[in-house]
């Protein structure tokens, strides 16, 4: 085994092995000492089993950006603990089961204790070998608290969900009102790009041993974006507290060719291997807030995210069960598109410059990953599971839990309005309104018929018109029926459409 922290463990292990009474498996996403099994754990009596496996490398198209944080992350964090006192069996497996499994068999059977997982397999997979659970206190919401929640509702808004939970947290209320005087300051968070953005540069990170020993074995060369220390991960979010949080909200939407990432936290990552606690993020976020520093807008902007997005898809994650994620409720069946795997395949400037910015830094904010990538998917009929798949291994931050209610629910509408009450679909007008990438584009937003209609706003309209019937009913999106059956070029848009869609196929619009 090629990393020295696996030799040190396996040499320690025999000599700790008579005092082991409990074998505690750490997953890649539960990297925290103050939470799940690891709060309780005692360098005495717990071994600390973590495993890299093969399958989880190599089973699918994985961004390399996202593996090399995982598994550095991992290793770090495995060194710490070892720093700590604790004996850590750190193996290389094919699979996970198969390296916990060889970890139990060398230290007498003993009974498998971890948090309970952050996914339907992971779960049925420990499930399989007789593992027991502790409660996942990676989020604020227990899973029980959720589904007390979505007992009480009829339909599952998140805006109902996020203030019960700033009543249920006390964060932002005072004296049982919104701070501020509302409940939601989005109306102040719609900013289009500034003309020049001149914010700090965001941070970097150097790379240690670890880092540079996995980019060799992965064969990539990571780029300085992320932290895979914790103490990379809280300086990440004491630079988003100091320089960014400030100008957060009303820009939060926007998207510019000047900056990848404006004044977004980054910490997502963090927040989704485990490295940062929610709970560490309000309190740091609540504080700078408390200082009089930060306006309104964008604390709350923030916390929203925090505590209510977040949260409400990891809580809708496990409420709608394993299934979920087969949801096709528009029935649509088209291939991915090349464009989302190669740039060069699309002249749109706002895909090429978001599918390139990804391949850098497997990162985009959520406004690309919903307005443009998600919206594509939606209005050219992408088939789910092939768009879900790709998201998951795409972003450096995905999680299941988090991308399966993005994609399926949020993102295209594959449920059915299960979590949301409209389809996320729009045109050219507002990628134009909020962002600078239409000036540079072969493509006009406010066409949509002729060469150079925009392929969003063609399509809008035709996803419109293809599924009318099933959108009838809807009094959300009565206004865009209403203009659709206004439009005195329909004839000539569905051909349009056509065309654009068999462009999109072949990597030529
Ligand atoms: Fe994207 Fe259309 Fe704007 Fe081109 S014109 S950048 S395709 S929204």
């Amino acid at each position: 085994m090629p990393f020295s922290l696996g030799q040190r463990a396996g040499q320690l292990v025999s000599a700790y092995h008579r005092y082991v009474q409990r074998l505690l498996y750490l997953p890649f996403d539960q990297l925290h000492r103050d939470y799940g099994a690891l709060k309780s754990a005692d360098p005495d009596v717990d071994l600390i089993a973590m495993v890299e496996s093969n399958q989880m490398i190599t089973g699918r198209n994985w961004h390399p950006a996202r593996l090399h944080f995982l598994i550095s992350a991992a290793r770090h964090f495995a060194a710490a603990l070892q720093n700590e006192g604790f004996t850590v069996d750190y193996r290389k497996a094919p699979t996970i089961i198969a390296g916990l499994a060889s970890i139990q068999s060398d230290h007498g059977q003993l009974p498998v204790i971890c948090t309970e997982p952050s996914s339907f397999r992971q779960h049925q997979l420990l499930q399989s070998l007789g593992a027991s659970f502790v409660a996942n206190d990676f989020f604020l919401t227990p899973r029980p608290l959720f589904e007390e929640w979505a007992a009480t509702q009829k339909n599952y808004l998140m805006e109902s969900f996020y203030r019960a939970q700033r009543i249920r947290l006390g964060i932002l209320v005072t004296d049982g009102s919104p701070t501020g005087g509302s409940w939601n300051y989005d109306k102040d968070n719609r900013l289009p790009p500034p003309k020049k953005y001149d914010g700090p540069p965001y941070l970097e990170h150097s790379q240690d041993e670890i880092d540079k020993q996995v980019a060799e074995e992965l064969g990539y060369t990571p780029s300085t974006t992320w932290a895979t220390t914790r103490a990379g991960a809280l300086a990440q979010l004491r630079n988003f507290i100091d320089h960014h949080f400030g100008e957060f909200g009303p820009l939060e939407d926007a998207m510019t060719t000047d900056n990848w990432a404006l004044h977004h936290s980054l910490l997502s990552p963090y927040l989704n291997n485990g490295l940062l606690h929610p709970q560490e993020v309000v309190d740091a976020a609540i504080a700078a807030f408390d200082t009089g520093a930060i306006p309104i807008e964008s604390c709350e902007g923030f916390i929203r995210q925090l505590i209510g997005w977040r949260e409400y898809v990891n809580g809708m994650y496990w409420h709608l069960g394993p299934d979920y994620r087969d949801s096709n409720h528009l029935n649509a069946t088209r291939q991915l598109l090349p464009l989302f795997t190669d740039p060069a395949k699309t002249s749109m400037n706002c895909i090429k410059q978001t599918v390139t910015d990804i391949g850098s830094r497997a990162w985009v904010h959520h406004i690309p990953r919903l307005m443009l990538l998600s919206n594509l998917a939606l209005i050219t009929g992408t088939n789910p599971q092939q768009f879900l798949d790709w998201m998951r291994e795409t972003f450096i931050d995905a999680a299941d839990w988090v991308m399966v209610p993005n994609v399926i629910g949020m993102g295209i509408y594959a449920d059915g309005g299960q979590m949301m009450t409209k389809p996320y679909a729009a045109g050219g007008a507002y990628i134009s309104r909020m962002s600078n990438y239409c000036k540079g584009c072969e493509y006009n937003p406010k066409l949509r018929t002729g060469e150079t209609a925009c392929p969003f706003t063609t399509l809008y309209w035709d996803f419109l018109d293809r599924h009318q019937d099933k959108f009838a009913g809807n009094h959300r999106m009565r206004q865009q029926l209403f203009g659709l059956n206004r439009l005195a070029d329909l004839p000539e848009l569905r051909v349009r459409a056509q065309e654009v869609l068999s462009g999109l196929d072949r990597g030529e619009i």
